[in-house]
């Protein structure tokens, strides 16, 4: 891993779309009709040959060079979502992150390893526990996009044991040659 400047305000068109912005809203106050769209947080689309490509994942190939933001392997990246949208393995009663599905910081390029079970899967531990972000943040009745920001509060302050490549400047550090 490495630090990588993502700029947080390139975000792809399909997670700033009207039904994205409308959907999350929806999403954030558990209407039992609202879902998590992959079309969404993918950006789903058709390429010139017919083929499914991810709009999110062309975003992110600008800043990450194609490669895995963990292992840093070339790859063809799913979208990984930091905080994991759906549960938590370390807290149980924890519903996932689930207001953070179309959260352009929340959204990282990764290998099938990385992703999955056989990796990070649904991993999530932090050292402050006791500030673990358990429910969307609000303001005026809506969702309050600025506090969603993994560089900024409350998130920061839950102090997570994985690194983030936009967050953390000096992965480097945290790494030992063996
Ligand atoms: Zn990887």
């Amino acid at each position: 891993m490495r630090h990588v400047k993502k700029n947080l305000e390139d975000i792809p068109p399909s997670l700033n779309s009207d039904e994205a912005q409308s959907d999350i809203e929806k999403i954030a106050f558990k209407d039992p009709e609202a879902k998590i769209l992959d079309t969404i947080y993918k950006g789903s689309y058709k390429d010139a040959e017919g083929k499914s490509q991810s709009e999110v994942r062309d975003f992110l190939n600008k800043y990450y060079y194609g490669k895995c933001a963990y292992c840093e392997q070339t790859c063809k990246a799913e979208i990984e979502h930091y905080r994991p949208k759906k549960g938590v393995d370390e807290d149980k009663t924890h519903e996932g992150y689930y207001w953070l599905c179309y959260t352009w910081s929340n959204l990282i390029p990764s290998c099938r390893y990385c992703n999955t079970e056989g990796g990070k899967g649904n991993k999530f531990p932090i050292i402050n526990n006791a500030k673990r972000v358990k429910n969307p943040p609000l303001k005026s009745s809506k969702l309050d996009h600025e506090k969603c920001l993994v560089n900024k509060k409350p998130l920061k302050d839950e102090e997570p044991y994985l690194l983030h490549p936009e967050v953390d400047n000096n992965p480097e550090n945290h790494f030992e040659q063996r």
